[in-house]
């Protein structure tokens, strides 16, 4: 392990000491040097990305400063990015170019970060481990025998590896914190509605939110801050109350913060180090002034089950746009109907996971199980959204583990769909709910990182920023990076 900080990055460009196309060049060559092995990246645009970086540096040399100016970030490849693929790690996407910015990418580019690459993911964002790439699984970087988390296992391996400080993800049931969790990155889901969902491939509407994945919370805030904010492109978005305390980050005072611990999250599942490592971090909220206290959220063994209908169902609706007409690849199809060509289009282009989705999406909306699955969990979401309520009578946060266990081997669940969709116990219950949920560094079991879940009430998502902050300038976990990717600050700064 090796100690970095991403502040590194900032610092050096505030100073006048590197300049943003330094930090771009560092980037693609330390991709072009280590992601054969790692393949969390997709695609690179380096031509693209150096006349953003030269703009950067102008802006700079006059004094203009945002929170991201001149800073290198990696994309999920489901955002779009004008002019540059946009693949969903699907074979049904080859050949797909954006034909427009995500309002979030619009709104970094603004701000004058450097998209630098288009990311690896479980393909469509349906997965928990990164092994449902049509384009091959990204391993962790903190062990290449193990899975960095899914789906957004491209931008979290990205940051872990030192190619960008800040690397935007999506969270439908957890898919920024489960791997963030595992390779060590501090990564929000915000409130549903604070990030636009323009432009981000759509999965299952109701839950789909675009993450900031960074070093720190301080970094995520930075991210979090030039993008949050209502955008008459997304009717369900909203302003995001004092997104302008995001950059600098304040350490909120936790003398007297009451942090629940729901005990259905914190039940004999748990892997023995796993929960050694949490309860250490526990220990240093409590240190600052924190009281943590035991509650109950009910309902929550409803909520994989509730998730995993809410998401097919959405799913089978969503997916039905990629016809091989309006996006992508066309199967070479001759003579047939229009309707074979789709069915082969989308038997050749989809993989077994997705395919999986849609056929239990479509069961559950059909005439005679709506009400027997669909509705009944329409009902579970709304009792699940309820507890969460009730909770926050009685405490500020909650606070869960991220997953279960951590990472785990290459190839351990591929066979076994349903100990896939186990990793997410802990992460789906927030998104049904439509919370802001936080995961940070907290330590490691066996070698391998740990993270802690913070849960908001809703639009909390500044103080669920500013409780993290403190935790991270009392630790160092954050900070830790794997042994072959030392972060150390570019060029010694
Ligand atoms: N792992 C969850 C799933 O497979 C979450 C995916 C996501 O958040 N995009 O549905």
């Amino acid at each position: 392990m090796a100690l970095s900080t991403a502040m590194g990055w900032r610092e050096g460009l505030d100073s006048g000491a590197l300049s943003a196309e330094i930090l771009v060049r560092q980037s693609l060559d330390r991709i072009q040097r280590h992601d054969g092995r790692i393949k969390a990246i997709l695609s690179t645009h380096p031509e693209r990305s150096l006349a953003l970086a030269r703009e950067a540096d102008r802006r700079l040399r006059a004094g203009e400063r945002t929170p991201v100016l001149g800073l290198p970030v990696v994309l999920k490849d489901n955002l779009h990015w004008k002019g540059t693929p946009t693949t969903c790690a699907s074979r049904l996407l080859d050949g797909y170019q954006a034909p427009y910015d995500a309002t979030v990418v619009a709104r970094l580019l603004a701000a004058g970060a450097i998209p630098i690459a288009k990311a690896n993911m479980d393909e469509f964002a349906m997965g928990s481990s990164g092994e449902y790439s049509a384009f091959g699984a990204t391993r962790n970087p903190w062990d290449e025998a193990r899975v960095p988390g899914g789906s957004s296992s491209g931008p979290t391996a990205a940051v872990a590896a030192g190619y960008a400080p800040l690397a935007l993800g999506s969270d439908t049931g957890g898919s920024v914190r489960l791997p963030a969790s595992f390779c060590n990155v501090t990564a929000l889901r915000p409130t549903y509605g604070v990030l636009s969902r323009y432009g981000l491939t759509a999965m299952a509407s109701s839950l789909d939110q675009v993450g900031p994945v960074g070093i720190s919370a301080a970094d995520v805030g930075a991210a979090l801050q030039v993008m949050a904010g209502r955008d008459p492109l997304d009717s369900t978005s909203v302003d995001l109350p004092r997104a302008g305390d995001l950059f600098p980050l304040r350490a909120a005072d936790l003398k007297g913060v009451r942090i629940g611990l729901p005990i259905e999250y914190w039940g004999p599942g748990l892997e023995t180090g796993v929960r050694g490592t949490l309860t250490a971090a526990l220990e240093r909220f409590q240190d600052l002034g924190a009281e943590l206290l035991d509650i109950s959220l009910p309902h929550t063994r409803f909520a994989l089950d509730a998730y995993y209908l809410l998401c097919t169902s959405e799913v089978s609706s969503n997916l039905a746009r990629f016809d091989g007409i309006r996006y992508g690849s066309r199967a070479a199809h001759r003579g047939g109907t229009a309707a074979e060509m789709i069915a082969q289009t989308r038997d050749l282009g989809f993989g077994a996971e997705v395919k999986r989705r849609i056929l239990l999406g479509t069961f559950c909306l059909s005439k005679g199980y709506y009400e027997a699955f669909y509705q009944k969990a329409l009902k579970a979401r709304t009792l699940i959204a309820r507890d969460f309520q009730a909770a926050f009578e009685q405490v500020d946060l909650l606070a869960t583990p991220v997953s279960p266990a951590v990472a785990f081997p290459l190839d351990a669940r591929t066979a076994d769909p349903l100990a896939m969709y186990l990793a997410d116990v802990f992460t789906v219950p927030t998104p049904l709910a439509g919370l802001p949920a936080l995961s940070i560094p907290a330590g490691f079991s066996e070698g391998l990182p740990v993270g802690l879940q913070l849960i908001a009430p809703a639009l909390a998502d500044t103080r669920l920023l500013e409780v993290a902050h403190p935790f991270q300038q009392v630790t160092n976990h954050h900070l830790l990076s794997p042994t072959p990717f030392p972060q150390e600050p570019p060029h010694g700064l």
